[in-house]
């Protein structure tokens, strides 16, 4: 691990916390944010705690105009003996450095991210909510700052974190949600983006939301891009499936997110002695094993909800009413055993918590 010093320069304008009942998705910021910057004869350098507010950036900053730029998601959990925990950050700051390698953005040292994640954590320590089902959630992300409309990487980044405490996804308990199979519309293709965090992902995928929400749908399924026939991803969560009693998953093909929960999930399976398969899916297959009864439980995996079960699927005109919208008796028991290990409540067997 490379050494830095870390200065960290006190916020004195603290602001007053929010009422944790009502903690929208990311519109709440702490106090301090953390911030690195790059160049290519420094490496990354001064690393700094400062307080958190607007940056000012040349406006033909390269992030403005060819998006090069990656993210993570994570969050902290307050246990009921008020420690905070992080789950499995080691993973996010790997998958970052992949999607770093992706767009061709400098990587960063893993080690010292999560070190110096843990002290800007510390010193924001009384913002992690503590109302069961709330979280801090953490976004780390890379942007590129060169003044330079030509087209071609960067030479100088920032890397920064902010930290916004939010609600529970689902304040009333699971809910299982209604979505659309998405056969216009392609999320990524093998060779793509699609398993890297950066931000044209997300964007390229409104249009279609916005189709599938006019008609009733909480989201999207999307498929492969060349066939529209093998099943990828639920919104921005992966998707598994119980089909006659087997666990299923698409494989990682190369447009698939690797998620961390989807990972977790498959260990905690697999340590519970249930094999998950991971393979192509397709829906007209999927159609079919529904039209035979077979399909049992379908579910979104990530770290916003954890587990989000799908209770319908619509696709070609045609539905598919999974487990009557009822949340399905394996879709529970990973949703309370992960979010037990995330807030100390379960037993962490497989040394997932920081
Ligand atoms: N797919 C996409 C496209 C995502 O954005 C996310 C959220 N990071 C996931 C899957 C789930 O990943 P994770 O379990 O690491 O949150």
């Amino acid at each position: 691990m490379t050494t830095y010093q870390l200065e960290v320069i006190e916020n004195t304008a603290k602001k007053d916390k929010p009422a944790q009942d009502q903690l929208p998705f990311g519109q709440t910021f702490t106090d301090h944010m953390y911030i690195m910057e790059y160049e290519t004869e420094k490496g990354w350098h001064e690393p700094k705690i400062v307080p958190y507010g607007p940056i000012s950036l040349d406006p033909a900053a390269m992030i403005f105009h060819y998006g090069q730029t990656v993210f993570e998601g994570m969050k902290a959990y307050r246990t009921e003996d008020g420690r905070v925990l992080l789950f499995r950050p080691e993973k996010n700051f790997e998958r970052l450095n992949l999607s770093s390698e992706r767009l061709s953005i400098p990587s960063i040292d893993e080690e010292l991210a999560l070190e110096h994640l843990k002290q800007l954590i510390k010193i924001e320590k009384d913002w992690v909510p503590k109302t069961p089902g709330t979280s801090l959630y953490i976004r780390p992300y890379i942007i590129s700052t060169d003044a330079n409309l030509a087209v071609g990487p960067s030479s100088t980044y920032k890397y920064m974190v902010i930290l916004s405490p939010v609600g529970s996804y689902f304040p009333g308990g699971l809910q299982p949600v209604v979505i659309h199979v998405e056969d216009k519309f392609t999320r990524a293709v093998k060779g793509g983006t699609g398993m890297a965090k950066t931000a044209g992902n997300y964007s390229s995928g409104y249009q279609a939301q916005a189709n599938a929400k006019k008609e009733g749908n909480a989201d999207v399924l999307w498929l492969d891009g060349v066939e529209k026939r093998y099943i990828e991803e639920v919104g921005s969560m992966n998707i598994f499936f119980k089909i006659d009693g087997e666990i299923v998953t698409p494989e990682l093909n190369g447009s698939i997110l690797k998620g961390i929960t989807r990972m977790s999930i498959i260990e905690l399976l697999n340590s519970w002695g249930i094999p998950v398969t991971e393979k192509r899916i397709a829906i007209d297959e999927l159609y079919e094993a529904y039209q035979a009864g077979k399909v049992e439980e379908a579910f979104g995996t990530g770290t916003a909800a954890v587990i989000s079960p799908v209770g319908e699927l619509n696709w070609q005109g045609k539905k598919m009413i999974i487990n009557n919208h009822e949340i399905g008796e394996l879709s529970q028991k990973l949703y309370d055993t992960i979010t037990g290990i995330q807030t100390g409540k379960v037993e962490d067997t497989l040394d997932w918590t920081v």
